[in-house]
C-alpha cells in the first residue's frame, strides 16, 4: 500500500480512518462487492486495521459474502451510533446487518441514509476502509464522495462490459472529485484450462482503457469457481485459502492501493 497522508478532519465516526478506498463499478454483477471484500481482506492480511461499508441499500452482499457471529450491529440508544460487526479482525457495516430496524432506514432519501450509516458508525482507528459502491455514478455515489474524503478508487469492470463510455464515466466522476483511480481490475479476464488461457469474453480492452486514461495498474482477475463459491459460502477466497493463485492476484492489487 502507498503512503498518501492520512487525512483527519473526517466526520463522526470516521475521524481516526487514515485511508478510505472506493470499490466501484458501472454496472452490476461485475464482480466489483467481490473485489471489494477479497481486496478488505488482503490489506488486512498485509497487516493493515481494516473495515468494510456495503453501500448497497437495496441488494446489501456483504452478509451473504462474510459470516460474522454477530449477525446484528448494535446501536447506542441513547446516541443512535453503530457498532461495526466483525469477521475474522475486519470491521463490517451493511444495511444487510440492520436487522429488524432496517425497515427504517429504507425510503426517498436513500444517500442521506448511506451518508448517516457510514458516518455514524464508530469505526474507530482503521488504517483501510473499503467502501463498496452501489453500481453506476448517480445521487448516491455523488453524495458519497462528497461527504467524506476518498484516497484513491477501484474500478471494477468484466471485458465485455468495458465500454469506454461507462468506464470513462466512473474515471471522470472520480477525478472532478479529485479522487484518484489507482486501479482498473478487469475481472472474469479468462480462465484457464487444459494448461491454456481461454478468453470468453475478448481481450486486450483493459490495457487500452489503462493507456486511454493513463490509469497506473491494472489487475486481471480470471474466472475462478472457488472464488464465487468461497463468497457464496461467507468466508472469502484469500481467507480461505491465502497462498491460491487468485490470492495472489489480489495481493497485487492490494500492493496498488
Ligand atoms: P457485483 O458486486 O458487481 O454485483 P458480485 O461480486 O456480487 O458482483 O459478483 C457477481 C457473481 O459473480 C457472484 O456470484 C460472484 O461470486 C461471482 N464472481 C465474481 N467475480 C468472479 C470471478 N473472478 N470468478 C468467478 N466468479 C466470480
Amino acid at each position: 500500500p502507498q503512503s498518501i497522508a492520512p487525512q483527519s478532519d473526517r466526520p463522526g465516526g470516521l475521524a481516526q480512518v487514515a485511508h478510505i478506498i472506493a470499490v466501484s463499478s458501472c454496472k452490476g454483477g461485475v464482480g466489483k462487492s467481490t473485489t471489494a471484500v477479497n481486496l478488505a481482506y488482503t490489506l488486512a492480511q498485509m497487516g493493515a486495521r481494516v473495515g468494510i461499508f456495503d453501500a448497497d441499500v437495496y441488494g446489501p452482499s456483504l452478509p451473504t459474502m462474510v459470516s460474522p457471529e454477530e449477525k446484528v450491529m448494535r446501536m447506542d440508544p441513547a446516541t443512535r451510533a453503530l457498532t461495526p460487526t466483525e469477521y475474522e479482525g475486519v470491521k463490517l457495516v451493511s444495511f444487510g446487518f440492520a436487522g429488524q430496524g432496517s425497515a427504517i432506514m429504507r425510503g426517498p432519501m436513500v444517500s442521506g441514509l448511506v451518508q448517516q450509516l457510514l458516518t455514524t458508525a464508530q469505526w474507530g482507528a482503521l488504517d483501510y476502509l473499503v467502501v463498496d459502491f452501489p453500481p453506476g455514478t448517480g445521487d448516491i455515489q455523488l453524495t458519497l464522495c462528497q461527504s467524506v474524503g476518498f484516497s484513491a478508487a477501484v474500478i471494477v469492470t468484466t471485458p465485455q462490459k468495458l465500454s469506454f463510455i461507462d468506464v470513462a464515466k466512473g474515471i471522470r466522476m472520480f477525478a472532478r472529485l479529485l479522487v484518484p483511480c489507482v486501479a482498473v481490475v478487469e475481472n472474469m479476464a479468462y480462465f484457464e484450462a487444459d494448461g491454456k488461457r481461454h478468453f470468453p469474453f475478448g481481450r486486450g480492452s483493459g490495457e487500452r482503457i489503462q493507456s486511454e486514461f493513463g490509469l497506473p495498474n491494472l489487475t486481471r482477475m480470471p474466472i475462478v469457481p472457488d472464488l464465487s463459491a468461497a463468497g457464496d459460502g461467507g468466508r472469502p477466497l484469500v481467507v480461505a485459502d491465502p497462498t491460491c493463485a487468485a490470492s495472489q492476484d489480489y495481493m497485487q492489487l492490494g500492493a496498488a492501493v
